[in-house]
């Protein structure tokens, strides 16, 4: 049960209505955010949306010019940044590098004055906890670009923080160490519980790693939810557009049948039916959004009570494992189609110029107002 789903449970971090302005340019917009204790938590957004400010005020590093901060609900928007229970793992990963492995985790504990002995123990605890026991005396020149990261993170862990700010984390390694290093950081956050804030423009690593996921554009919050949420549920354009892939029609609510919603839609020879639990007025305009997987495509006409359009195949993006096909319609509109690529079999398949027929349930579309 996760506490984030609960109305009641009090947050560990909460912005509210924070506002960064640079001069007359607005860096971040009125947001308004609770994460909780646990939590996975990335912001995601394109370049200069104002993820890492947001972020860096959190740290501390850059100070609202309206609205608070608060953690554990003590009130920390003017706390100096190394006296919040916070700590941030940089991009760049800002190891020293005249400085072992070792020395560079026990730096920040011997400036905090441990003990000898504590700073020993949490050094080793922490390079095991990265399965870097083995290199504590290498220099950071000596290590790979995914055994630097884990330094970072053991360094960044080592502090015990309750928040672990993380700025593009994986942003320095290769696709493939990426994504194996996705897992791998989820798994070391859930064992330490450590609450991550992390920013992201990759809408993978955030949907892959993240608890939850807040997604910005322009300096505001367009939508908080789980990847699942967000993915299947987006409140908006902008947010269906943004994560993954969407097909969007302009349309019009005619009315409704059998409980589901009924839109005319210039492009599409036929009106659309879409579940939909709130009801809407006749002549309302709405974008109808439908991803790709969710078209099925094929020779015969789709069975009774699916949406349905007809086309010609005009694109086929080839991909290994699936396959997009892009689907002109008489009115021109195209129409993107996934396909998983099984096995070779008898089946003809489809290709270029084919005339086809598009099918999506109800369920499956989604009207959006705004
Ligand atoms: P990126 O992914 O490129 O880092 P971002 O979403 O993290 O982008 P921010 O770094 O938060 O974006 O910047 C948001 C906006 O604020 C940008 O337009 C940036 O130019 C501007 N900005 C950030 N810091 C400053 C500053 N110190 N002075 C003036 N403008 C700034």
């Amino acid at each position: 049960f996760a506490p984030w789903t609960d109305p009641q449970a009090k947050p560990l971090i909460r912005f509210e209505a924070v506002s960064k302005r640079f001069g007359d340019f607005t860096a971040v917009d009125r947001v308004s955010l609770s994460i909780h204790k646990g939590e996975i938590f990335s912001l995601l957004g394109a370049s200069g949306c104002g993820k890492t400010t947001l972020l860096r005020m959190l740290a501390g590093f850059e100070t609202p010019s309206e609205g608070r901060i608060f953690i554990d609900g003590i009130d920390i928007t003017n706390v100096p940044p190394y006296e919040r229970p916070v700590n941030m793992m940089f991009q760049s990963y800002a190891l020293f590098p005249h400085m072992t492995v070792e020395g560079n985790i026990a730096f920040g504990l011997k400036q905090d004055r441990l003990p000898k002995d504590v700073i020993a123990e949490r050094t080793r605890a922490v390079l095991d906890l990265v399965q870097m026991g083995k290199f504590a005396n290498r220099k950071p020149h000596q290590l790979s670009g995914g055994q630097r990261q884990r330094v970072a993170l053991a360094r960044a862990l080592a502090k015990e923080p309750k928040v672990l700010l993380l700025d593009e984390p994986l942003g320095a390694l290769d696709k493939k160490l990426r994504e194996a290093t996705q897992l791998e950081l989820v798994n070391i956050q859930d064992r330490v519980g450590v609450t991550f804030v992390m920013v992201t423009h990759d809408q993978e690593e955030a949907m892959t790693m993240s608890s939850r996921i807040g997604v910005m554009n322009a300096g505001g919050i367009q939508q908080v939810g789980t990847p699942i949420d967000i993915y299947e549920y987006p409140e908006s354009r902008f947010v269906a557009d943004f994560i993954g892939a969407a097909n969007m029609f302009e349309a019009r609510v005619a009315g409704d049948r059998d409980g589901r919603l009924v839109v005319h839609c210039p492009e599409l020879a036929h009106d659309l039916t879409i579940d939909h639990a709130a009801p809407l007025a006749a002549g309302t305009p709405v974008t109808v959004m439908v991803r790709p997987e969710k078209v099925a495509i094929t020779r015969d006409m789709p069975a009774e009570g699916l949406n349905w359009a007809e086309g010609v195949v005009s694109d086929i993006a080839y991909l290994g494992d699936v396959s997009i096909f892009h689907v002109r319609l008489a009115s021109g509109h195209k129409i993107e189609a996934l396909q998983t690529n099984r096995r070779h079999t008898d089946e003809q398949k489809l290709t270029w110029d084919d005339k086809v027929y598009l099918g999506w349930h109800p369920a499956n579309a989604l009207v959006l107002t705004k």
